[in-house]
């Protein structure tokens, strides 16, 4: 095939790899190429790249101008093509036949033009880390104005896309300012002077800054608050680390991620943005993660690249009524500089790389983010979302790197679209936990005791995975160990069980009588109870003096504990409180919808229907004085709850199902009728059995032939949380009755251990047997086990992709035995090693319905593949075995083939991937010469040779139930290929 050919046929391809990473950068150094090669003359240069126009059009207009150009420029482009992405060969793309090399052009052409274009690549390469020497030298020598300056360090462009833009310039200015630019370049070569930055170091008043900033950061993140102004927990005894996951599977990372690694370039997916996010759920310790990283920046312990961190707090952002420019923001909200403070705002508009923005909680934002109103002048003031939406997508201060955090639920499209990469935090692991109550507790026969404690009762271990329940669980450890074995189930116990500690530990244990606990504190609930659910109404989570006063909260009740006095509210000097963290203000607003006289009757059922919240107005009218006006009317006439509150709305709503739980019921008794708490206890269930219904409605009619399926929709898992909370069976049984569906499938819905005890607790009531798929989640060990009393209900299982090891199998298994409708598991990509392999030995020993397994991705070898084959041996059922991406060799596949050569049940085989010659191939071949219900036997990507499959195709001759054997990707040649496949046509290569 003719270049010209291949540029025609790979045209979607190139495109792809051209643009599909949204960056212009790609296609840019392609261009830089083709300019230095002649293959391109300026003017084409000018047509291709149209300011303003999609980068898609530019590529496409390329590839039409290289393809009439003909032959010699297409194997031009495609040489240009391998240079900038090496990596998309024989990933869909190929560039045989294109033998054209890319001249290295004499180093100085006749004109300093000249040169400019025929040493593009290296100039914008080397002009990147001197933008600002170069342009000074233009300006001295009069080629350049100031405003020719401001053009090309448009704080919009990338440090490459300067350099271009500089040289763009140069040209339109003439044959002298080309020359000017390469004498600097020569200069600075020839003094030495590194044209990357290492030796350089920053101007004096940027060092003094650095240093206010990061005793100011230091400062901040030191410590934990415990209890309200009352205890605090240096940061560097009490951090645990937390589990980080890419969101995005990359091929490059095993195992789980490092703090640094937030930074680092591993995962990135998106090269020209500049914002990373860290997504995990309330209370999950996204604040902690990043009070960590201050806290190493401050100590000069990590993120050394940074001279300049910049920590912001979005809760605090929003009592910014102001409109700022970035300056102000910067300075007025994180540290003031006590002198040229023009120097250094210069300084880091100058040097974008240099600096680092932590925004926290962008969930808590009262405006959900977007990128519609664009502002690129970091002079010009906004309102201070506009400032923070711009500065994550980079139209503003575009270099400098930010880190955000948010609850998923409040993460749209349009947000990922500006995202460098995406990394989810997912609590504690069962190592965390352990790790952690260990700290919490300096005496080691406490934490000895609360570990214990733990490990007797698994929903309350499923919820320590959260930071901020393990911290409350071990921070009661006194009521823990009291309480009888397993009282403690739910989240709505172990916060009850906080706000009886708060109570005990600000009042002395005589006073308390027993469980009048409640009684004796119920103003204070209320008092906090109504701030909570007047915030949670407005997305108000900081207070002021006169909100606690309309909320009649006293001086008495902030003592408790529950509200802390918030940070760096630097643009107001009276004292603000917030809640300990958001989840207690969700707790206390639900005990005021429960324990209220005051809350409508609507309030219950609005609650759990947070679409419609503000039609009807769930929120009074207390603290819209949070809001700004205009903001005000907007949401007043969308009459919806946003994306941000959402997530609030539901957690109150898991609270209230809880506190109405008829175990809680006996301590309401004197503080509220019992007619109008049995009156909530009805609308809860009738709200949840109606939410349910809707999730049913939606499940659409079969395809004939297919399974009866449904996906969960958003609010279901929620819906499932509640139904927990409340530990009636009554009211699982009544929610579930109208489920008929075959397979029900949670893929990506970020279930963890949490999740996990919920689901098992509702699925129970499922009246038949169903698939139950949870690919793609965060289950883990922990999550398995709280599946376990629903293994009886479950035909099928899939837990792909959901960190398992071998321990979490082990007790999978265990349970799995003992459950007749049990028939299928798939475990691809978990963390299996042959230490589980004796188990699902067993379970094939035993139980002779077992239908199909699926191990593929793991890491089984020779080994496992020997104990699998024990128990193959005496299994008369299995229909299905995938061992994909294993490592099974030649030996463990002979150990298979032995144990499977009688097997009359057999389907379907996979060793794809898996090591296996052709001793592999000829032991297999006897399955096929006995067999007969085999059907497909899938070979490919192994090291089969000529010999192999030639016992494959004698044994095929004895054998018309096989329908193909897949061995694409073996060691043969591609007269081998041909030859065979006119033998045996069922042999696909
Ligand atoms: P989020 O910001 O995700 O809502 P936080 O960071 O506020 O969660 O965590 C809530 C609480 O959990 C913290 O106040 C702290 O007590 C505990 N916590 C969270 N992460 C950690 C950690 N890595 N090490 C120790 N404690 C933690």
């Amino acid at each position: 095939m003719s270049v010209q050919e291949l540029v025609l046929r790979q045209r979607t391809e190139i495109l792809n790899a051209l643009c599909s990473s949204g960056s212009a950068e790609h296609l840019a150094q392609v261009l830089d190429i083709l300019l230095a090669q002649g293959a391109l003359i300026w003017e084409d240069y000018q047509n291709i790249q149209v300011p303003g126009r999609a980068l898609y059009t530019n590529a496409r207009q390329l590839l039409d101008l290289v393809y009439t150009k003909g032959l010699e420029t297409c194997g031009l482009f495609l040489a240009a093509l391998k240079q900038v992405l090496p990596e998309v060969h024989g990933v869909g793309l190929t560039f045989s036949g294109c033998c054209s090399n890319l001249e290295e052009k004499e180093e100085y052409q006749s004109t300093s033009t000249q040169t400019l274009l025929t040493q593009r690549p290296s100039l914008v390469s080397k002009l990147q880390c001197c933008i600002d020497g170069a342009l000074k030298a233009l300006v001295i020598s009069g080629h350049f104005t100031s405003a020719d300056c401001n053009e090309v360090r448009l704080p919009i462009h990338t440090p490459s896309q300067q350099a271009r833009r500089l040289l763009d310039h140069v040209r339109s200015k003439g044959e002298s300012a080309a020359k000017v630019v390469l004498q600097y370049i020569q200069q600075k070569q020839e003094s030495g002077s590194p044209l990357n930055q290492d030796k350089w170091t920053p101007p004096k008043e940027v060092l003094k800054y650095q240093k206010k900033l990061s005793s100011s950061v230091s400062a901040q993140s030191c410590f934990l608050s415990t209890y309200g102004g009352t205890s605090h927990m240096s940061l560097d005894d009490i951090y645990t680390k937390g589990e980080l996951e890419l969101v995005h599977n990359c091929v490059d990372v095993h195992g789980p991620l490092d703090l640094e690694d937030i930074l680092g370039t591993v995962g990135t997916v998106n090269e020209e943005a500049d914002t990373v996010l860290v997504s995990g759920d309330a209370g999950g310790g996204k604040s902690t993660l990043l009070q960590r990283l201050h806290l190493l920046w401050a100590r000069g312990s990590a993120l050394q690249d940074f001279l300049l961190l910049f920590p912001f707090s979005c809760r605090r952002l929003n009592s910014e009524t102001r409109e700022l420019s970035v300056q102000e923001l910067l300075f007025q909200h994180c540290c003031w500089p006590d002198r040229e403070q023009e120097e250094i705002f210069q300084f880091i508009l100058n040097h974008p790389h240099l600096i680092l923005f932590t925004f926290d909680g962008l969930d808590e934002l009262k405006q959900s983010f977007s990128d519609e109103h664009r502002l690129c002048c970091p002079t010009q003031r906004a309102p201070v979302h506009i400032l923070l939406f711009n500065l994550i997508q980079g139209s503003l201060l575009k270099g400098v790197r930010k880190v955000v955090t948010s609850r998923p639920e409040a993460v749209g499209p349009v947000l990922k679209k500006h995202l460098r990469k995406e990394v989810l935090l997912k609590g504690f692991s069962p190592s965390g936990i352990d790790c952690f109550v260990k700290k919490h507790h300096r005496d080691p026969t406490v934490a000895a005791k609360v570990l214990e404690s733990l490990q007797t009762n698994t929903a309350l271990l499923g919820l320590c995975h959260s930071p901020v329940l393990c911290w409350i669980v071990s921070q009661c450890h006194k009521e823990l160990l009291g309480c009888g074995e397993g009282s403690l189930q739910t989240i709505t116990d172990v916060y009850l069980m906080i706000l009886q500690h708060f109570f005990q530990h600000q009042t002395s244990p005589k006073s308390t009588t027993g469980l009048d606990w409640l009684q004796e504190h119920l103003n204070t609930v209320l008092h906090l109870g109504k701030l909570a659910f007047e915030g949670i109404g407005a997305t108000c989570y900081i207070f002021s003096g006169p909100d606690l006063e309309t909320c009649g909260v006293t001086e008495k009740d902030i003592c408790m504990g529950f509200l802390i006095q918030s940070k760096n509210m630097s643009s107001t000097h009276s004292k603000c409180y917030e809640f300990l963290h958001v989840t207690m203000q969700c707790f206390f607003a639900a005990l005021y919808i429960v324990l209220s006289n005051n809350t409508d009757r609507s309030t219950i059922p609005r609650l759990f229907e947070p679409r419609n919240m503000r039609k009807t107005g769930l929120s009074s009218t207390c603290f819209m004085a949070c809001m700004p006006s205009t903001d005000k009317q907007e949401r007043a006439l969308e009459g919806e709850a946003t994306a941000a509150e959402t997530p609030n709305l539901q957690i109150t709503a898991t609270f209230v199902s809880g506190l109405l739980s008829q175990r809680h019921r006996s301590l309401w008794l004197h503080c509220c009728p019992t007619a109008v708490m049995e009156k909530r206890v009805r609308q809860v269930s009738r709200c949840l059995s109606k939410g349910m219904q809707k999730h049913f409605k939606s499940i659409p009619q079969p395809v004939e032939g297919e399974k009866k399926s449904m996906h969960a929709m958003p609010g279901f898992v929620w819906l499932i949380k509640c139904i927990y909370e409340m530990q009636e069976s009554r009211i699982a049984k009544c929610a579930m009755s109208k489920l008929e569906v075959d397979h029900l499938k949670l893929t990506y819905c970020n279930i963890g251990p949490v999740e996990c005890t919920a689901l098992a607790y509702v699925l129970q009531h499922l009246r038949n047997p169903v698939g139950l798929q949870l690919d793609n989640n965060s289950v883990g060990d922990v999550g398995v086990e709280q599946l376990l009393p629903c293994m009886h209900i479950c035909n099928s299982l899939y837990l792909r992709n959901n960190n398992i090891t071998d321990e979490g199998i082990r007790k999978l298994l265990a349970k799995g035995l003992q459950c007749d409708n049990f028939r299928k598991i798939a475990l691809f990509n978990n963390k299996l090693t042959d230490a589980c392999t004796q188990h699902f030995s067993h379970l094939l020993k035993t139980k002779q319905n077992f239908l199909s397994l699926r191990l593929g991705n793991n890491n089984i070898t020779e080994e496992g593949a020997k104990q699998l084959a024990e128990g193959l041996k005496f299994n008369h059922s299995l229909q299905y075995l995938g061992l994909w991406g294993n490592k099974i060799g030649d030996a463990g596949t002979e150990a298979l083939a032995s144990a499977l050569e009688s097997s009359k049940s057999l389907v379907w085989l996979s060793l794809v991937g898996n090591g296996v010659g052709s001793a592999g191939a000829c032991a297999l071949a006897n399955i096929i010469k006995n067999s007969t219900s085999l059907e497909e036997l899938w070979l490919t990507d192994n090291c089969i040779t000529r010999t192999g499959v030639e016992c494959l195709i004698q044994a095929l001759e004895h054998n018309t139930h096989v329908i193909s054997v897949w061995l694409r990707n073996n060691d043969l040649s591609l007269e081998e290929v041909e030859e065979m496949t006119q033998r045996e046509s069922r042999l696909t290569f």
